[in-house]
């Protein structure tokens, strides 16, 4: 059998340019989406063009108990996941003195809560079947830096950065590396409101990212030669902050 990776949030924007460029790469890709099923299955069909496998799961990130439902159901017909790229995530803006307390609580129970409610029925299957497996998880350069109107988001995404280097100690001895991958600006639904001149004028490189250039990193961190790269922070940020 194939190597399987779950990408979550692979319906669209830069979970579904991690999911074609793995495909492409020879793994076997479970897709994932909460609402845009039929997105999620444009995506399979490019996927089948591939020649690799696909099937897709749909469930929200904040609920707990679909998670650990759906995905150790999952794993009891399919067996354990070779690879997580903890990928779908939200932001809600707002300045924090006026911030709502359900853009605070939505963007922390599906950024932070999802790094619990996904990989937590993940983990263990992996050990059983002494799985050398590989988790990527996605923070973004607002959880390295912090950003303005992102106080939310950037706890959620910072708290993913502790996340991942404490598991990465958990599972280092088991072979299972666990790193995080940390965007600057990418093309995505997310930042198609952005003032996009604007925001090229603070990139060094003058542009803004592809989910493509983000999908090759995650690609070498879930492949043979990364093995001995474990709770390890990357940005893909085109100079932004560095
Ligand atoms: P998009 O908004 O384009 O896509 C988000 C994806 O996540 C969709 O597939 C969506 O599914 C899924 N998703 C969102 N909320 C939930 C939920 N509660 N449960 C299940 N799935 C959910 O985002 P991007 O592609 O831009 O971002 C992907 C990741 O990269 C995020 O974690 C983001 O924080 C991070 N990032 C993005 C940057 C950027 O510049 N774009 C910069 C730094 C980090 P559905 O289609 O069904 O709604």
């Amino acid at each position: 059998m194939g190597k399987e990776i779950l990408v979550t949030g692979s319906s669209r924007g830069i979970g579904k340019e991690i999911a074609l460029y793995l495909a492409e790469n020879g793994f076997d890709i479970v897709l994932h989406c909460r609402n845009n099923l039929q997105q999620a299955q444009e995506v399979q069909k490019l996927i089948q063009k591939t020649g690799q496998k696909s099937r897709i799961l749909q469930f929200d990130v904040k609920d707990r108990k679909k998670c650990f439902e759906i995905i150790t159901e999952d794993i009891k017909q399919n067996g354990a996941y070779f690879g997580v790229v903890l990928n779908a995530g939200i932001a809600m803006d707002n300045v924090f003195p006026i911030m709502t307390e359900s853009e605070w609580d939505d963007v922390i129970d599906t950024n932070l809560g999802g790094f619990y409610n996904v990989l937590r029925p993940v983990i263990m299957p992996m050990i059983e079947n002494r799985i050398k497996g590989r988790i990527v998880t996605l923070s973004s350069i607002s959880g390295l830096r912090g950003n303005r109107g992102q106080v939310n988001y950037s706890a959620s995404k910072a708290g993913i950065i502790g996340a991942t280097k404490a598991l990465a100690l958990e599972l280092a001895k088991r072979g299972i590396t666990v790193n995080c991958v940390a965007p600057g600006v990418i093309e995505s639904d997310m930042t198609k409101e952005l003032p996009v001149d604007e925001v090229k004028k603070l990139i060094p490189m003058k542009r803004i990212g592809t989910g493509r250039e983000v999908a090759s990193l995650v690609n070498y961190l879930m492949g043979e030669d990364s093995s001995y790269i474990t709770g390890q922070v990357i940005s893909v940020n085109g100079g932004l902050y560095s």
